[in-house]
């Protein structure tokens, strides 16, 4: 594997009010080099007090730092700012988080690239949306006004520890919301450095605050009353647990959650390009991408054919470190991810699964080679996340679309067909908010796409425009109508 230069972790400070200060070490675990299992840092956690702090601090610019009162486009000068320090930074962010993920830099990199333009989109809609619209009344003047529901709570996972960090601070901002982001544990490097872009934009103290911790600190977060809303990406049972949070609280929810993404194969598909698109995307950020295909349903009649397509796809693969240029398989995240993934993978073996893995993977380091487990039936209780497939044959159409929609679903799923009209008619009928024809590209297939999360994939939707108006709720004020008969 090439030496590669790690990068000098940050201070980790926890930010309140505008200012930073020390944070903890977490009692348990610590930050390592996914690359070569090397212990780097400890994970850094927020007191209880800090997060009552922070929580004070985002309600108290609420109320009076002025932020929300500013307007779309009084706030859009911070937004330009801060999307410049977002782009003088993006080399630095995306190494701390191909450090802190194990997604390979050259994709880090795009994300950390991206930072910048995710904020300049984000004001540019709350711009052309405005803070208020004249209703139609002829009696007078009245007028719903877009207003931020308050302090708003950003929990992130650890896939995507930036680009997650400034999409949700992106649109709450711009929505003119205040807020106390908390990173994931594991991967809590990049978030500082997007905090501090944040304050050299000179973005009011107490409008961005940040916590660091795990589920406990999480959960004093989305259990205060104070908070009005709550952005949360991350796995389905965290979803579950903030969702009973919130309820005495009706506490606003958007939750991004998984799922395990179905991709049926018709037998009349391109077997070479269906097994690249597969293997691309299944391999995707080392296999941690929440939309990526887990599950392949392929018609029986062509089974032995993928398999082998899919082998000289997996044979392609770079399996190396992350801060390598020419990885493009990474490892997992931590030590715990792969565990869990060894154990999925044994409960599959001990089901009758058939294994095909192959390359070589470095033998420090949390690595996960790139598996295909094939059965005639596969069944999951929990998704799968990470570089590990499965395969099952389908006898037709309906059994196809039977096995696509069993289970936890709910996110994406995949149809691959030469015969496009009917691999949109069966894509219409997968559970899930975004089913792609043929690829299986991370990027949405048009500008205004907007996929719902589905089942257990969570609340809310993926779209811009329900990001942004996540964060705001309407308020109707105007002249009362004379003579109104009630
Ligand atoms: P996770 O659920 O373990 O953690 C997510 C976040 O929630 C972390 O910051 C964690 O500290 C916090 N948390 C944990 N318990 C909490 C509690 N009780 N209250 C409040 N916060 C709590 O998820 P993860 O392992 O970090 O991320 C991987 C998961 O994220 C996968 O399931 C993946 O599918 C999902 N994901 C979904 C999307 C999407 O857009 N739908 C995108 C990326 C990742």
């Amino acid at each position: 594997m090439a030496i590669v230069e790690l990068p000098d972790p940050p201070a980790s400070s926890t930010w309140i009010g505008g200012r930073p200060e020390p944070s903890r070490a977490a009692d348990a675990g610590g930050l390592h080099d996914p690359n070569s299992g090397e212990y780097l840092a400890d994970s850094p956690t927020s007191s209880h007090e800090q997060v009552e702090r922070a929580v004070a601090a985002a309600h108290a610019a609420h109320a009076s730092s002025g932020w929300s009162e500013l307007g779309a486009e009084g706030r859009a000068p911070y937004l330009e700012r801060f999307a410049e320090e977002l782009d003088a930074i993006a080399e630095q962010v995306a190494r701390l988080d191909a450090v802190n993920s194990g997604v390979p830099i050259t994709v880090t990199r795009l994300f950390g690239a991206s930072n910048g333009g995710t904020v300049r989109d984000a004001a540019a809609r709350a711009r052309a949306l405005g803070d208020s619209r004249r209703l139609d009344a002829d009696h007078g003047d009245v007028r719903v006004h877009r207003v931020p529901w308050g302090p708003t709570a950003l929990i992130m996972p650890w896939n995507a520890p930036s680009a997650m960090a400034v999409k949700k601070s992106a649109y709450a901002l711009a929505a003119g919301a205040t807020t106390v982001l908390k990173p994931s544990p594991a991967s809590p490097w990049s978030a500082e450095l997007v905090v501090e872009a944040a304050h050299r934009a000179g973005i009011p103290d107490g409008v961005v605050n940040l916590v660091y911790g795990g589920a406990r600190v999480g959960a004093a977060l989305v259990s205060d009353a104070r908070v009005r809303a709550i952005s949360m990406t991350g796995s389905t049972p965290t979803g579950r647990a903030i969702a009973a949070a919130a309820a005495p609280n009706f506490t606003r929810l958007r939750l991004e959650l998984g799922s395990n993404n179905p991709a049926i194969v018709r037998a009349d598909a391109d077997l070479e390009r269906t097994a690249a698109a597969i293997v691309s995307g299944a391999m995707k950020l080392s296999g941690q991408w929440c939309e990526a295909p887990r599950r392949v349903i392929v018609a029986g009649t062509v089974i032995d054919e993928l398999v082998d397509a899919l082998v000289v796809e997996l044979d392609g693969l770079r399996i190396g470190s992350s801060l390598d240029e020419a990885t493009t398989l990474g490892p997992v995240a931590f030590e715990a991810r792969r565990c869990e993934l060894d154990a999925q993978l044994a409960a599959l073996v001990a089901a009758g699964a058939r294994l095909i893995r192959r390359g070589r993977t470095p033998s420090p380091g949390w690595f996960f080679p790139p598996t295909v487990a094939v059965a005639d039936t596969i069944d999951l209780d929990l998704e799968i996340f990470g570089p590990l497939l499965t395969l099952q044959p389908a006898t037709d159409d309906e059994d196809a679309i039977r096995a696509a929609n069993a289970g936890h679903v709910g996110l994406a799923g995949y149809v691959f067909s030469r015969d496009e009209d009917a691999a949109r008619a069966l894509g219409r009928r997968i559970h899930a908010g975004e089913i792609k024809v043929n690829g299986t590209s991370v990027l949405d297939m048009a500008p205004e796409s907007s996929q719902s999360f589905f089942g257990l994939s969570g609340i809310g939707g993926h779209g811009d425009a329900d990001v942004l108006d996540f964060f705001s709720g309407d308020r109707v004020v105007g002249v009362d109508r004379p003579g109104l008969p009630l």
